[in-house]
């Protein structure tokens, strides 16, 4: 048998709202490839945007993951006490000449598709409120290579331009936060659903931007209702609390874990254990979407 390298992952929700089942999927998928190994599993709360978090829903989080039996390595870490990281990445790109102020309103950016054109449509607007952007050279073609869905290519500048890394209102954009994040917490697997396999290459072009590590990517299938849309905290969708070992059964199936799944296990914490034992990378379903078992969607 080939051992792999322990390898540290995480699972990084925004508080949005309570978790749903395509949340436990995101848990469950990230801390099997990460705890199978005999690595480690962080949890960090990602909260950046204070409009869109309902108070309390970190707490409530937390505690939905407890009650699910998994338990992180580490302190967990909240976005909002990172501003500082955030700030000097920040300025080491600007110092760097590879990021600028940018007064362009959404409505400036229409005619361009929303894709930021080589020079601001504002120019250097004094006194507006700026953004921060990357610049996004033309050819910045990233590639690589995703551990479930395979070779994976993306021309940024094409694909999104130079994006943005803090938003007019002072909000540190989910792209460089995740990266500057990521490398600080020593993740060497990033495990998620597939609804952020686009956002990867704005990713590593960051990383090699600020000299960081890139980490193995696996994106998961996202789970949908059987109308095709993608389960969403915001959205209220059911969330988890009624039972958590059948939860967490559902999820195990979703997975591809079928014997994990049929365990013999009387609390959730005996269950992810069994998952542990019997866990089989290579059983993971590649499809970039799945709906969810009717319970849960
Ligand atoms: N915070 C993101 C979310 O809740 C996930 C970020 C990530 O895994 O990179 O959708």
């Amino acid at each position: 048998m080939i051992r792999r390298m322990a390898s540290i992952g995480r699972f990084a929700p925004s508080p949005t709202g309570p978790l749903h089942f395509g949340s436990l999927v995101a848990a469950l998928g990230s801390w099997l490839c990460a705890c199978a190994d005999g690595g480690m599993w962080r949890v960090r709360i990602e909260d950046l945007d204070p409009p869109r978090e309902p108070a309390g829903s970190d707490r409530r989080i937390l505690e939905q993951l407890a009650a699910l039996g998994f338990a992180g390595d580490g302190e967990t870490i909240h976005q909002s006490t990172r501003q500082q990281a955030y700030a000097e990445a920040l300025a080491r790109l600007v110092a760097d000449g590879a990021a600028y102020p940018c007064a362009c309103s959404r409505s400036d950016l229409e005619p361009f598709a929303g894709t930021h054109p080589e020079t601001c449509v504002r120019g250097h607007a004094q006194g507006l409120p700026t953004a921060w952007r990357l610049r996004v050279p033309h050819g910045s073609v990233i590639v690589f290579d995703d551990a479930l869905q395979g070779p994976q290519q993306q021309d940024v500048a094409v694909a999104v331009g130079d994006f943005v890394l803090r938003r007019a209102d002072g909000i540190w954009a989910y792209q460089l936060a995740v990266v500057v994040d990521d490398a600080w917490q020593g993740i060497t697997e990033v495990v998620r659903g597939s609804d952020l396999l686009d956002s990867t290459p704005r990713q590593i072009l960051l990383q090699r931007a600020l000299d960081l590590p890139t980490p193995r990517y696996l994106h998961l299938p996202v789970a949908t209702d059987a109308a095709g849309r993608k389960l969403s905290k915001s959205s209220a969708d059911r969330p988890l609390d009624a039972n958590p070992l059948e939860s967490l059964r559902a999820a195990l199936a979703f997975l591809g874990q079928t014997e994990a799944a049929r365990a013999a296990a009387a609390t959730p914490t005996a269950l992810l254990a069994a998952a542990r034992e019997r866990f089989r990378r290579e059983s993971l379903p590649r499809a970039a979407a799945r709906v969810a078992p009717r319970d849960f969607a």
